[in-house]
């Protein structure tokens, strides 16, 4: 048994224990639930998967045999043409199950509707069961992570020295990938958001949005991951472009402060609302309650937005083996924006952080 044949097999054991149900089905129809479906079997490819006590099974078609026979162990695979419709019902027939368990997140209305009608076993919604599983991350996965957070911090302590005035928003995030890409990273965590002067300000920013290139003055907001075993760091960070305005440095050192004290909280058994509401109490006594609209902190592995949330509605509690961001940020229209962003990993004395980029003081540079 390898030692990923392991993990999976463990996952599957601590799923079925939590069901109610005899058995659960995921589904992955064109990356629907890519990550659920790697995190229990491995696959990575397309498919249908049936855990239970008594079986696993993973229904695929014939584009994926050799794949799955590379990326998956000890678990039945069966290759079925029509395996969101008839093939499944089949397969759940079967075993002879009368109800199985959906997880119903990643699910069209439209597949639940058509599969009720073909007269299979009761399909009962489950949301979140996966995803509470996935939010605590084994000792295994937290080394991916940690792998992906240093190639993110890697590339970009390379990247600082090439910045010039006059370079293109574009050009800065290609050449930012291709760093990370070069040292080992298995592609980017998700689209680049590299942003200068006003374009700093957009929390999701598209460069079609407005002009790119570097000026001088400018705020330079980096928001980027690299991605190792399949697993995704996140990291902000915002530079200036030469010599920064007294609001750019004024802005940066709240929001610094408020990294740092959410950082100081954050702990096994905090909850994401305390956590959020240490940063955000600090950004609001500096008069900028109202531009700092999003939530402090997600879980990221191997999607990039995960359980728990941190933030003024989250249910979540925080856990041992959770792997979370912690990136407040303020946003001036029209001047631009700052956000810190670390990834730390929770332990029961309080968190490590893993992401490793100097953020203490306002970097310059293009100079
Ligand atoms: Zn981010
Ligand atoms: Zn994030």
């Amino acid at each position: 048994m390898t030692h990923e044949t392991k993990d999976v097999a463990a996952r599957r054991s601590a799923l079925i224990e939590r069901l109610t149900e005899k058995a659960v089905l995921l589904y992955n129809y064109e990356g629907s639930d890519r990550a659920s479906l790697r995190y229990l079997c491995g696959f990575t490819g397309e498919g249908a998967l049936v855990v239970s006590a008594k079986e696993t099974v993973l229904v695929t078609d014939s584009r994926y045999t050799e794949q799955v026979g590379r990326e998956t162990a000890e678990i039945r695979i069966q290759e079925e043409r029509d395996w969101m419709g008839a093939g499944i019902v089949s397969v759940l027939q079967g075993l002879g199950l009368e109800r199985v368990a959906i997880v119903s997140k990643r699910v069209t209305q439209h597949w639940f509707d058509a599969t009720g009608k073909l007269g299979g076993p009761t399909l009962v919604p489950e949301a979140d069961l996966v995803n509470d599983l996935r939010a605590v991350k084994s000792p295994t996965e937290i080394e991916s992570l940690r792998k992906a957070a240093r190639l993110a911090d890697d590339a970009m302590a390379r990247l600082v020295p090439e910045i010039r005035v006059g370079m293109d928003e574009a050009q800065v995030a290609l050449r930012l990938e291709w760093l990370m890409r070069e040292a080992g990273s298995e592609g980017i965590a998700f689209d680049i958001n590299v942003s200068a002067g006003e374009n700093s300000a957009l929390n999701h920013y598209n460069p079609v949005l407005g002009r790119s290139e570097l000026r001088r003055g400018d705020l330079l907001l980096f928001d980027f991951g690299a991605c190792v075993n399949g697993y995704r760091s996140d990291i902000t960070r915002t530079l200036s472009v030469g010599k920064p305005s007294g609001q750019a440095q004024a802005i940066y050192d709240v929001v610094l402060q408020a990294n740092i004290a959410a950082i100081a909280v954050a702990r096994a058994g905090a909850t994401g609302i305390e956590v959020d509401a240490a940063a955000r109490d600090l950004i609001k006594k500096a008069g900028y309650g109202d531009r700092f609209g999003h939530g402090l902190g997600h879980g990221i592995g191997l999607e990039i937005h995960e359980r728990p949330a941190l933030s003024p509605q989250s249910k979540d509690t925080l856990a041992r083996g959770m792997v979370t961001t912690i990136e407040p940020g303020v946003y001036i229209p029209g001047v631009g924006g700052v956000r810190i962003e670390d990834d730390v990993v929770i332990t029961d004395e309080g968190c490590e952080v893993i992401t490793s980029f100097p953020k203490d003081r306002l970097i310059q540079v293009g100079t």
